[in-house]
């Protein structure tokens, strides 16, 4: 293998194209100073990944190496150098028998790499010349100046020339590769086993928390399947029950109707009795009397017939009959007045009837009015009761909804109820109560620190935290009531406020609370101001310079320094608005009580009343019947009188008639009327036994109808009184199953039509009712669960189990890669003492060679560690005690590196080597000797040498010129061997 051509072009002083062509012999490149020579080292240590600029004999960037320009030309954009390798004999384990390997950079610092004119990296490049001695760094590169290093470098530094003879730079570099990524496994170990550490800390809390929530869900499902079932099963039964309920009501109301009806054809029979009966003894006073009358007649003209007789038989008694005749006149005259006082007696007792007509009038549609303000009342209460029941309900539910915390963290309620904790007492929102109104401004002002928990003192919160830590259950604010300071508005503002009208005063002043709180709520809220809304709030804020927090009874907030926040609310549930709802339930709740209660008072009320009245309006139709009684008893009297007077004056008839002496034509009239009295008398006899059988007969009826009545009413009293309840009964199932029905739409989100097609009670109610009581319990005892925890553990888990196999794969890793590095030093150890002792033998033989006798050594410094150790030289020229190298002359060094270099080409095959100047410090005899020497590598290394000494270029096959001839750029000229004189 040889270089075979370099081609340069824009590079450094290069601005031409140059192409050099070489053959595999030695070549020396000659020209003056300044010419451009060493600018081919640059170009070939450049293009084989030089990335040093110094080493380039730069001082800025790599774009420095581009034709800056000269007098004449313009800078150039892009440099470009490539070297054309023979590897006909595959020096170069490549199946090319021709490498190029080409660099190119360009101004804006752009660099590209080609490989046989293929774009490549510069690893592939560095890859391809490992240990073949022709890397950037190889000793077959001398640049000039540089022969010296080799002997002034350290111990360590000269190692790395032995290395690239040894050819264990690939080791070193996959060693180095395994090193790096041995630390990556470290690396990966190490955050593999901080997971694992993290997750072992996650994993047991999740795992009981997972076990937990399963147990819940377990029993959340049985609960579900019975309660669910239960329900289905209730609302049927309470349904049927409902049905017939309702059924029996429609019958008692149809019953109703009917005894109601009959009740009133009584009543009207009975009326119509009553009116006949009165008839009929109306019709028996009447006869009564008028028998009384006729009897009294008949008596009367018997009397008087009698008399009339007697009177005739005796003298006349003119005096007497006179005496007697002025007798009846004054009894006339006394009946007459009696007449009139009965007759006055009688209007008296009308009127008294007419007034007491009125008022059983009044008392009846009194009674009636009554009926009706009950019934009102009745439908009052029966609608109050089921309000009351809801209420009831609805009050349970949320009296659960506050026990189970509704938005209390998980965390503080482990807190609130773990009872090992003490001193610790609730949460701030827990202990406030608020009137209604006030209620949105509160939760405006206390945000989330509704959930800062207060403590007895630090001491109480710090176990607490220390137990939030220990169980990962998430953070929460304490505040001991030992160290909290109340805050408060200071005096001048709260001047200011009291005197404005938007200020509707400190938020910790509306609220009530247990006064042992008061440093606490004060810290919280007595710094914070109330107003009617964000306007009210605003006027306020500019009042008080914004030094305060302002909340408004819409939510909305000024903040101190005057920004504002608002919108529209979070409707979420908080604990102070389920208080506040539970508040208001219980007063509706008593309100109600206190309602039901006036209702049932009055309803007992308009009964008592309406009993009242009836009994009134009994009293009534018994002074009514009195009346009548009066009134008849008053007419049978008048007509007494009527009788007596009437009596009175036929007397006096006849005993005038007497007076006139008429007797016996009276005698004859009195005898026909006589008789004419007696038939009638018989007559009225009569009639009177009909109309008292009549009468008999009535009263009979009468009295039947009115204990049929009797009986009727009580009965409608009855059915009013079952009717009653049964409509509270409809009312309460009616509720029942309004509440039933929506906690499965609500809690369940079912029909009750598929409710009960889905959940089929399969076993005894009574049994189900125990499972539920049973499910519940477990749920109570299980406390609040996190249900993403099973989730959460199985995937915590799988990870954990995915990175413990990532553990063993990595340790494994691990080993395999300490086992090949182990292996890769034991080829380094061995391949470094090898070529070390070869180069050894033969740097002792070039030394003194060139030297033409001397001694030479190398010398490890620590033969112990091949691995590290460095390399020392010891060189003695001829006649001169063995001596440290900086003891030697100029010369001395510069051929003792060469004869380290030519012992190493001994050993180690180079396929070319580029020398810059190494024998510029040689005498000519010297540089004789090492012209010489370069003919030992014929057909196995090409030489490359830039020099200026004549002797050298003797031993050249080839020799180029540098020449500058246009100012500032290098030009490549052929020379003649023999005019190569021209050119030094
Ligand atoms: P000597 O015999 O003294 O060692 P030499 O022939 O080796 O000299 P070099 O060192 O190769 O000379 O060349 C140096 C020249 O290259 C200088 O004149 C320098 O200005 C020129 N040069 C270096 N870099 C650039 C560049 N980027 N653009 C143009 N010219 C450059």
């Amino acid at each position: 293998m040889y270089l075979k051509e370099i081609v340069t072009s824009g590079f450094k002083s290069f601005a031409d194209k140059l192409q050099l062509n070489l053959d595999g012999k030695v070549t020396c490149i000659v020209g003056p100073n300044g010419s451009g020579k060493s600018n081919i080292v640059d170009a070939v240590r450049w293009v084989l990944g030089e990335q040093s600029v110094k080493s380039l004999r730069g001082d800025g960037s790599m774009t420095d190496v581009i034709f800056s320009g000269s007098k004449s030309r313009n800078p150039l954009n892009v440099a470009s150098v490539e070297l054309i390798f023979d590897n006909t004999d595959h020096f170069l384990n490549v199946p090319y028998t021709e490498i190029s390997i080409k660099r190119k950079v360009y101004r804006s610092g752009e660099n590209e790499y080609y490989l046989n004119n293929e774009k490549c990296r510069l690893k592939d490049i560095t890859n391809l010349l490992l240990d073949s001695g022709m890397g950037k760094e190889s000793y077959n590169i001398i640049s000039q100046g540089e022969v010296d290093k080799i002997l002034s470098n350290s111990s360590q530094d000269r190692r790395i020339i032995f290395e690239e003879a040894s050819g264990i730079l690939k080791y070193k570099k996959r060693k180095e590769e395994a090193l790096r990524k041995l630390d990556r496994t470290h690396n990966n170990l190490d955050r593999v086993e901080d997971i694992i550490k993290e997750l072992e800390m996650q994993i047991g809390p999740l795992k009981e928390q997972s076990e937990k929530a399963s147990e819940y869900l377990e029993n959340k499902k049985g609960l579900d399947q019975y309660e669910v079932a239960l329900l289905a099963y209730d609302i049927e039964n309470f349904h049927q029950e409902l049905e017939s309920k309702v059924e029996r009501k429609k019958k008692l109301e149809e019953e109703y109707l009917t005894l109601s009806n009959d009740s009133t054809t009584v009543d009207s029979k009975t009326l119509e009795h009553s009116n006949h009966l009165r008839k009929l003894e109306e019709d028996q006073r009447k006869w009564q009397q008028e028998l009384l009358q006729v009897t009294e007649e008949k008596e009367k003209i018997d009397s008087e017939r009698k008399l009339l007789k007697e009177r005739s038989k005796t003298t006349k008694e003119e005096e007497k009959i006179k005496e007697e005749l002025r007798t009846l006149l004054e009894k006339k005259e006394s009946l007459q007045g009696r007449k009139t006082i009965i007759i006055d007696e009688l209007q008296t007792i009308k009127e008294k009837t007419t007034t007491l007509q009125e008022k059983t009038q009044n008392l009846e549609k009194n009674v009636e009015s009554l009926k009706s303000k009950r019934n009102l009342l009745t439908s009052n209460y029966s609608s109050l009761d089921q309000e009351k029941i809801k209420n009831h309900n609805k009050l349970k539910e949320l009296q659960v909804e506050l026990e189970q915390g509704v938005d209390l963290p998980n965390s503080v309620r482990k807190v609130l109820s773990n009872h090992n904790l003490t001193g610790i007492y609730n949460t701030i929102g827990n202990v406030l109560q608020v009137e209604e109104k006030y209620v949105t401004a509160l939760n405006t002002a206390i945000q989330t620190n509704k959930n800062y928990v207060i403590t007895k003192d630090e001491e109480s919160a710090k176990k607490a935290i220390r137990y939030l830590k220990d169980n990962h259950l998430g953070r929460v604010t304490f505040f001991p009531m030992s160290v909290i300071k109340e805050r408060s508005i200071d005096y001048e503002t709260l001047g200011i406020l009291k005197n404005s009208p938007e200020f509707l005063g400190i938020m910790s002043d509306l609220v009530t609370y247990n006064r042992e709180y008061d440093k606490i709520i004060k810290n919280q809220l007595g710094t914070v101001i109330v107003s009617e809304n964000l306007d009210a709030a605003t006027r306020l804020a500019n009042k008080i310079n914004r030094k305060y927090k302002i909340v408004t009874l819409e939510g909305d907030q000024v903040n101190i320094g005057g920004s504002l926040t608002g919108g529209s609310l979070y409707k979420g549930r908080s604990s102070i608005l389920v208080k506040q709802e539970i508040e208001f339930i219980r007063k509706k709740i008593e309100a109600n009580e206190q309602e039901t209660k006036d209702i049932s008072l009055q309803i007992e009320e308009t009964n008592q009343e309406r009993e009242h009245q009836e009994e009134n309006l009994f009293k009534l139709s018994k002074e009514k019947v009195e009346l009548e009684e009066k009134e008849n008893s008053k007419n049978q009297e008048l007509k007494e009188m009527e009788n007596q007077l009437e009596s009175v004056n036929s007397e006096y008839e006849s005993l005038q008639i007497i007076n006139q002496n008429s007797v016996s034509e009276k005698e004859k009239e009195l005898t026909s009327k006589y008789h004419e009295k007696s038939t009638y008398k018989e007559q009225l006899e009569s009639k009177l036994k009909n109309v008292r059988d009549e009468i008999s007969e009535l009263k009979q009826k009468i009295d039947h109808n009115q204990a049929e009545d009797k009986l009727l009413r009580s009965k409608l009293k009855q059915i009013e009184k079952e009717t009653q309840e049964i409509e509270i009964n409809i009312s309460r199932l009616d509720v029942k199953v309004d509440a039933m029905l929506t906690t499965l739409s609500e809690e369940y989100e079912l029909t009750f039509e598929r409710a009960k097609k889905e959940y089929i009670l399969d076993i005894e109610p009574e049994d189900a009712r125990k499972k539920v009581n049973s499910y519940r319990a477990n749920i109570k005892r299980i406390g609040m669960v996190n249900l993403d925890a099973i989730s959460e553990y199985e995937k915590v888990n799988t990870r954990y189990i995915y990175l413990n196999n990532q553990k063993e794969d990595l340790l494994n890793a691990e080993d395999t890669l300490l086992d090949i590095m182990n292996e890769m030093d034991d080829v380094m150890k061995e391949e470094f003492k090898t070529t070390f002792e070869q180069i050894q033998v033969e740097f002792q033989k070039v030394f003194k060679e060139l030297f033409n006798g001397g001694t030479a050594n190398l010398r490890l410094t620590n033969p112990d560690d091949l691995l590290t150790t460095g390399v020392d030289i010891i060189a003695s020229p001829p006649g001169k005690k063995l001596t440290t190298i900086s003891l030697l002359s100029g010369g001395e060094k510069t051929l003792t590196a060469i004869s380290l270099l030519f012992a190493i080409l001994n050993v180690r095959k180079v396929p070319f080597c580029l020398f810059d100047e190494v024998e510029a410090a040689l005498d000519e005899a010297n540089v004789s000797q090492f012209g010489k020497y370069l003919g030992n590598y014929k057909d196995k290394t090409q030489f490359l040498i830039i020099t200026h000494k004549k002797k050298t270029m003797e031993y050249a096959n080839t020799l180029y010129g540098i020449t500058m001839q246009e100012s500032g750029v290098s030009k490549l000229v052929s020379v003649k061997l023999e005019n190569h004189q021209d050119l030094i």
